[in-house]
This record gives structure tokens, C-alpha cells and sequence, in this order.
């Protein structure tokens, strides 16, 4: 069956046309500035020649119809019509304590990710309404949704509640959900496989290290901990988000510099992370690595507070899984910078990790990154969000 993966924006569209049988990627592309000026489709078939085309798109229907005229346009699309598509899969961001798993999309589950929407008011509405208008374009295509929070409901209490009021997670839900969980489910099964160990007899500690970041425990194949929270903003330091920070800031940084919620909010998501403690040198960790290497002091101070926060996060899931089998990089960072991975590891000799550097050099692959020696085994998996999101759609059909 042929999946169209679907990850809407407030004003982008990822999209992915998978193969479920091989696997393979037919398509992909991106819509961006949706209902802005300038906006522009992106469409590279597998094996073909990526195509950028400016054309308006007042909205995400829009959007989507171009998608769908892409994909079956006689010259370069990738199926004759419509009926090809088998089924389409959406990420939804947050499924709050309501989907522990990925369900068939209804107007029940719509009602649902609706409610959610006060929990992620930037991403939820958006992901519904990428739903709609697949469902107005494709009206007996069965859709299904992907939570980026559902992995993570197996968190024990101890781990996802807050030391605040309980009343407020009575009232408002608040406590710890932890995000990307499509990728940590991909990647710790991953692990496993390339491995040849039982996922359940296994406790990995996954590093999603990207863009946005973020650690989880997975012991006998059920997620233990993750380090983001009620929003993706607690945890590791991002590319502009803060991670974990002291509170009273906030109130502090309101009187110095006179500024109201939302603007330190904005401050924190989008100005801090490492572009921020970089003195915005960069918040893409390319540059910090060639700035690392030139001996630029921001790029040192940078990457080394980076890596020490993901170095304690892994010791703190080591301690929540009384020990640990397999550490994995993944995403943006954590495939490819293989400075990070070695900074951290070198935080790990008291879990016996040694790391093989030709090992550690090589790109793209799954592959173990420790010694044969090395007490803990190190990898690299690359994840696969689309991918993870295909297979789910399949299994719910
Ligand atoms: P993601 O959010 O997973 O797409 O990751 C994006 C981030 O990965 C970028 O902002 C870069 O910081 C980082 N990245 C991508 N390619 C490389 C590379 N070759 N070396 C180091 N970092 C990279």
C-alpha cells in the first residue's frame, strides 16, 4: 500500500508518499509560507530532480491539492491517480493523556485532538487543520494520527509529575509528556534489531539530538522517562530553546529587562539554546564545530555545556534504569556531529563506554560506534519519523 505521511505547520507542510511493501520513499516535498507571501512547493520524486515552484497557497488545501497534483502529475508524479493512495498518515503533535497509541482518525478522535489543542496551542490546531483537508480532498481515505506524546505514556507517575499543586494537574493536566516519541519508539526498536537482542529484554537510552532535542529511558521496551516536558522547552539545551532552567529567571529577566510573559517566552524558545549561549554565533551545529575548530570561544562554551547536559540526562536514566545496555544517537546532531558523540561519551567511562573514532566517523548507516570492549554498547541510528509513521497507519488498517 502506498502512505501519504502528513506533517502540517501553522504555515508548512512536510509531506512523504512511502511504499509500505519496500519501504522506500516515492516522494517528498514541502509547502511553506502557507497563507503568506512568497509561498512555494518543494517535490523531489525518488531517483528525479527536486522542483521548487512559487504558487500561491491562501491554505492548507490548498497546500494539500498541490501536494496531491504533484504527486500524480503525468510527467513527474509518482502515481496515475488518487486511488493509488492507500491510506494517509498525520503526526500529530499532542495526544495528552487520552492516546497512549496512534488511532484511525474519526470525528471522535477529531473532538479529542481538539481538546488537546490547549496543551500545544501552536501545534494541534495546525495538525487538525491538515486533517481536514486531506479529509476534503480525500473523503474515503482511511487517515490515521500519530502522537508525538504517545510513547511516552508509559512514564511511571514519579516521573511525569511536577513538584506543584496537584490541583493543577487535576484542573489542568499539567505534567510531563515528553515529545519526537515517534522517533525514540523507532529508534530504541532499531537499536534492538540491528542488534539481535530482544527489544524487551533491553534499557536504552535514546539522545534525539536535532534541531529541537530531547533524551528518553526505554526499559524492556516501554518508555521509563524523557526529558521534555508539558512543552517541548524543559530538558536539554536546543537550537533556541533553553531546556531546563531555574523558574525565578523568568520573574528575574521580567524586571531587568521589562518585558512581559510572552516576549521572555519568546526569548526562551526562539533566542536562547545554543544560538543564544553562542552570543548568536549560530544555532546550526556545523558552524559551532568549525567555530569549535578555529578555537572561537563561543563555539567551545557552546558545544561543551551542550554536551554535558546530555552527559547528565543519560546519567540520571542510567539511575532510573538501575544501569543501561545501549546508548543511541540520533536525528540532525546526533547523526552526524561526531564531535558531540564524543564529548559526551567522555562523560561515560564509569559505564565502560570506549568509542571506536573510525566507527564514530562514518555517516548514514546504523552502526555501532563503541569498541567490541566497551562495556556499554554506542550507536547511531538514523531515525525515520515518515517511515515510523507509515508502519503505524499500516498496523491500525
Ligand atoms: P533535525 O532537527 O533533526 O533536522 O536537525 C537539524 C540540525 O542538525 C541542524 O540545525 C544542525 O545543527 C544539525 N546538523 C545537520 N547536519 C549536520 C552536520 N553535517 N554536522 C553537524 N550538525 C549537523
Amino acid at each position: 500500500m502506498k502512505v501519504l505521511v502528513i506533517n502540517c505547520g501553522s504555515s508548512s507542510l512536510k509531506f512523504q508518499l512511502i511504499d509500505s511493501q519496500s519501504e522506500k520513499c516515492l516522494a517528498k516535498g514541502l509547502c511553506e509560507r502557507i497563507g503568506i507571501d512568497g509561498s512555494m512547493i518543494t517535490y523531489a520524486p525518488e531517483g528525479g530532480d527536486k522542483e521548487k515552484t512559487l504558487t500561491p497557497m491562501s491554505d492548507h488545501t490548498e497546500a494539500i491539492r498541490l501536494v496531491l497534483e504533484a504527486l500524480t502529475n503525468p510527467a513527474t508524479g509518482v502515481v496515475k491517480n488518487l486511488d493509488e493512495i492507500g491510506a494517509v498518515g498525520h503526526r500529530v503533535v499532542h495526544g495528552g493523556e487520552k492516546f497512549a497509541e496512534s488511532v484511525i482518525i474519526d470525528e471522535e478522535v477529531l473532538a479529542a485532538i481538539r481538546e488537546c489543542s490547549d496543551l500545544a496551542p501552536l501545534h494541534n490546531p495546525a495538525n487538525l487543520i491538515g486533517i481536514d483537508a486531506c479529509r476534503k480532498l480525500m473523503p474515503s481515505t482511511p487517515m490515521a494520527a500519530v502522537f508525538d506524546t504517545a510513547f511516552h505514556q508509559t512514564m511511571p507517575e514519579e516521573a511525569y509529575m511536577y513538584g506543584l499543586p496537584y490541583e493543577y494537574y487535576q484542573k489542568y493536566k499539567i505534567r510531563r509528556y515528553g515529545f519526537h516519541g515517534t522517533s525514540h519508539s523507532y529508534v530504541s526498536k532499531r537499536a534492538a534489531e540491528v542488534l539481535g537482542k530482544s527489544y524487551e529484554d533491553l534499557k536504552i537510552i535514546v539522545c534525539h539530538l536535532g534541531n529541537g532535542a530531547s533524551v528518553s529511558a526505554v526499559k524492556n521496551g516501554r518508555c521509563v522517562d524523557t526529558s521534555m516536558g508539558l512543552t517541548p522547552l524543559e530538558g536539554l539545551i536546543m537550537g533556541t530553546r533553553s531546556g531546563d532552567i531555574d523558574p525565578a529567571i523568568i520573574e528575574f529577566l521580567a524586571h531587568k529587562e521589562g518585558k512581559d510573559i510572552d516576549q521572555i517566552m519568546n526569548v526562551l524558545n526562539k533566542k536562547s539554546g545554543v544560538l543564544g549561549l553562542s552570543d548568536n554565533l549560530s544555532s546550526d551545529f556545523r558552524d559551532l564545530e568549525d567555530g569549535y575548530h578555529a578555537g572561537n570561544v563561543h563555539a567551545v562554551r557552546t558545544l561543551k555545556t551542550f554536551c554535558y547536559r546530555v552527559a547528565k540526562y543519560v546519567g540520571a536514566y542510567t539511575a532510573a534504569m538501575n544501569g543501561v545496555d545501549v546508548i543511541c544517537f540520533t536525528a540532525g546532531v546526533g547523526e552526524n556531529a561526531g564531535i558531540v558523540r564524543t564529548f559526551v561519551c567522555e562523560y561515560l567511562g564509569y559505564l565502560g563506554v570506549e568509542l571506536d573514532q573510525e566507527a564514530n566517523g562514518r555517516r548514514g548507516e546504523d552502526i555501532v560506534i563503541s569498541t567490541p570492549d566497551s562495556r556499554t554498547t554506542v550507536m547511531v541510528i538514523p531515525t525515520n519519523e515518515e517511515l515510523a509513521i507509515a508502519r503505524e497507519t499500516v498496523r491500525l488498517l
